[in-house]
């Protein structure tokens, strides 16, 4: 499909060269000349580079055209579209000559020249070559003054800064612009979550717990962080305190439900109550019922009233909101119920139902990128995919939650 695409600019590209060079052989031709039949044609290489099209040759076609394309004023941002080609198809090195190339040219325009500069660190970018990147931009952010080009290199550097987790840095980029582009407050409070788990690992909780309230102040909704403050309580032994931040997840963003209720049943055990964890996912089950909250549910009920008390809770939410995760969790209740009653074995129905439900359990999407569509079974902060963070979430319907 690229093939096709960059056979095409350089096609078009190609004629359009060949017409202007011809209109302007063709003036010049009057001034000096008497008119006379043009016999002007194509180069050879044109030719060649067709055969090799029509051989089903297309690299050898695409070098042999490049090679026609003279650069100009006017087939300049071909090869800027032809290098952007090249990157998208995986190949940073060709993308690199043709930007070198361009660069070496002394007639370009200081915008033109500004535009290559940034194309060839997306070219380094994509080789990994991360040190030349940063010098390109470094270099253009000092001396650019165009608005646009001194963003985009920002955006450039905070994407390498972000592949090298130097957060610290990718910060020092971004804050001067949160005002002006909101849309970065999101990574950047994101950022500050992966700071805080390196001074955690260092154990230097009070200044971690300064980043994930900066997380905070910087994007409201960062679920990350809430749920960071709320171990880092439990981690000091607070666990009313920790229950008040779970608090807040449901508000932030309630997809994320599922997420926060281990610790939440964690907090409410430490602190030997019950009764207060009941009520808490009563109240969650009226925001909504997902299946991880009355497996929850079950659990405590199950282990206070026992299992007959668990199966009916669980099968009279199942009737409401039926789930495959539920459905699996009620026939474990049912082996559960027929071993305490004596039966030698369980029904052999009953397993065989639960060998159905653990198999497509297995198959089964936990978490899903919003923006993407990424799956993935864990939950991760920035999705591998896209790169854009907080976009992964639980997966809702009879399959999920
Ligand atoms: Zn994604």
């Amino acid at each position: 499909m690229l093939d096709v695409a960059l056979l095409s600019v350089l096609l078009v590209a190609i004629a359009i060269g060949y017409g202007l060079g011809y209109r302007q052989a063709l003036r010049r031709r009057h001034r000096t000349h008497p008119p006379a039949a043009s016999s002007q044609g194509l180069s050879r290489d044109y030719f060649v580079g067709l055969n090799y099209l029509l051989n089903e040759q297309p690299d050898e076609a695409i070098n042999t055209f490049i090679n026609v394309l003279a650069v100009n004023s006017d087939t300049v941002h071909t090869h800027i579209a032809l290098g952007k080609l090249f990157r998208a198809r995986g190949e940073a090195d060709k993308a690199v000559s043709i930007h070198q190339n361009l660069l070496a040219r002394p007639a370009l325009s200081q915008h033109t020249n500004e535009q290559i500069q940034l194309e060839l660190a997306r070219d380094f970018m994509a080789l990994g070559v991360h040190d030349r990147a940063q010098r390109l931009l470094n270099t253009l952010l000092e001396h650019s003054g165009d608005d646009d080009h001194r963003y985009a290199a920002k955006q450039l550097l905070v994407d390498l800064l972000e592949r090298e987790k130097a957060w610290q840095q990718a910060l020092d980029v971004i804050q001067p612009l949160l005002k002006q582009y909101p849309k970065m407050r999101r990574p950047a409070a994101h950022w500050l979550c992966e700071l805080a788990l390196e001074e955690i690992s260092e154990a230097s909780r009070p200044l971690a717990k300064k980043h994930l309230k900066k997380a905070l102040q910087l994007d409201e909704k960062c679920v990350r962080a809430t749920l960071m403050l709320a171990e880092l309580e439990m981690d000091n032994g607070h666990y009313a305190r920790a229950i008040e931040r779970l608090d807040n997840i449901p508000g932030q963003e309630i997809a994320h439900i599922p997420t926060m209720l281990p610790a939440l049943k964690h907090a409410y055990m430490r602190n030997n109550d019950d009764t207060g964890y009941e009520a808490h996912l009563y109240r969650l089950l009226e925001l909504a019922p997902y299946t991880s909250t009355i497996i929850a549910l079950g659990q405590l009920v199950h282990q206070r009233d026992g299992v007959d008390k668990a199966i009916e809770l669980i099968g009279e939410r199942l009737r409401a909101v039926p789930s495959l995760g539920g459905l699996d969790y009620l026939i474990d209740l049912y082996i559960e119920s027929q071993r305490l009653s004596g039966k030698p074995s369980p029904d052999t129905r009953l397993l065989l139902l639960k060998h159905h439900t653990d198999a497509l359990l297995l198959n089964r999407t936990r978490h899903r990128c919003q923006r993407c569509g990424f799956a993935s079974d864990a939950l991760q902060w920035q999705c591998p995919s896209c790169r854009f963070w907080g976009t992964i979430k639980p997966v809702i319907g009879v399959e999920g939650e």
